[in-house]
């Protein structure tokens, strides 16, 4: 077994801190990694306060994992030691389900295996990369063809950027269509980004009046600060799709009568506590949608992180040592994340 230092949260109100693990040595399909950075997500957040009604204790979360690859087992074949390597939500699924066999392993129909928490229908407890080294499937390791240089930046879009790459492409946005993004935060960050790149019009949904500047630097090509009804009132029945990364229950009704007759509001904001329900009228009217999707599958995984290479697209980030984490945990309640804080593993060396 392989020691590795690493963070936990012992109970939802323990916070995070110094914690050991082990990791299995790898066998002849297995990647082993040494962890350099790891994003921090709003979902280690629900699942280590136990927001979620399902987290396992102790609790490793991250799943923006970055490094490099330390050992090779004797059959991987398309990583050698040295290369820089990624990791993201999951680490196994079935493998022989509809899902997975179209790609989708992220709705396996026997549950894939997360990153952190374990398996989604029960099952061990997993640990995350909070940690200095993880031992992962060559098929869930993903190749990253940024430089090295931007390895810190690479990391949030192992979850942030295929969470809404993915939506961005399964509803088709690209040029002649307009895009809502909600939120500024982790994902929305990406998502716009991700969005501006695709060649759509992009239309930011903040409610912080102080990210304007930014979410035009950003990619958006119009800003409209939500809490105030008449800029709101402006994108009635204006735009295609939105997808909304909002991690607490708000009013979808607002949203979804911005939507063009067809359009589709995405979820992928996960709230512990179920959003008010939409108005009915507000969807049969304009045969609009609710949708929800959840990451994304290895197979677009690795298409997201080569698009973002050929685009020079990486996350904006605030670079933190490991025992910052609870006071991150509490910013990024507070909206004050510019946009992603990103773990650097080095500081887990001393902890
Ligand atoms: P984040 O960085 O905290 O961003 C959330 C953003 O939502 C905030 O920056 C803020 O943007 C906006 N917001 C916060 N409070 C709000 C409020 N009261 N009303 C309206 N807007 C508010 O979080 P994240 O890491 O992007 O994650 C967002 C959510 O997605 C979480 O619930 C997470 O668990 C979930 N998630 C889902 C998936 C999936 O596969 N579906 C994957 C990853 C994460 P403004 O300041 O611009 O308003
Ligand atoms: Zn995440």
């Amino acid at each position: 077994m392989i020691r590795s230092k690493a963070y936990a949260a012992q109970n939802k109100t323990s916070g995070l801190a110094p914690f050991e693990l082990y990791r299995r040595e790898p066998a002849a399909d297995d990647v082993q990694i040494e962890i350099l950075y790891c994003g921090v997500c709003h979902s280690d957040l629900h699942t280590a306060r136990g927001e979620w009604p399902n987290t396992l204790y102790p609790s490793v979360p991250g799943h923006e994992i970055v490094g490099r690859v330390c050992a090779v087992g004797s059959q991987v074949r398309r990583f050698k030691v040295g290369d820089l390597a990624g990791v993201g939500c999951m680490i196994d699924s079935c493998g022989h389900c509809h899902s997975c066999a179209e790609g989708e392993e992220q709705y396996c129909e026997n549950g894939f295996t997360g990153t952190y928490n374990g398996p989604v229908f029960g099952g061990e407890n997993t640990y995350g990369g909070y940690s200095q080294t993880i031992v992962v499937k060559e098929s869930f390791v993903l190749q990253i063809r940024h430089a090295a240089d931007d390895l810190a930046r690479v990391a949030p879009l192992l979850c942030a950027g295929i969470t809404t790459y993915s939506p961005l492409r399964h509803w088709r946005v690209g040029p002649g269509t307009t895009v809502g993004i909600v939120g500024l935060g982790g994902l929305g960050h990406m998502g716009v980004k991700i969005a501006h790149a695709l060649g759509a019009q992009v239309v930011l949904f903040t409610t912080s009046p102080g990210k304007i500047a930014d979410g035009r630097r950003l990619g958006a090509d119009e800003v409209c600060v939500s809490t105030d009804d008449a800029q709101m009132a402006a994108y009635a029945n204006r735009v295609d799709f939105i997808l909304d990364t909002v991690a607490v229950p708000h009013d979808l009704d607002a949203y979804l009568s911005l939507l063009k007759r067809d359009g589709t509001l995405a979820l992928v904001g996960a709230p512990a506590a179920p959003h008010p329900a939409g108005n009915v009228f507000n969807l049969i009217l304009k045969r609009r949608r609710i949708a929800g999707s959840l990451i994304g599958g290895i197979r677009e995984t690795q298409e997201m992180l080569d698009f973002c290479a050929e685009h020079q697209i990486v996350s904006d980030i605030e670079v933190i040592p490991i025992d910052y984490i609870n006071v991150a945990y509490d910013r990024m309640l507070n909206s004050d994340v510019k946009y992603r804080f990103v773990i650097d593993m080095a500081s887990l060396r001393d902890a």
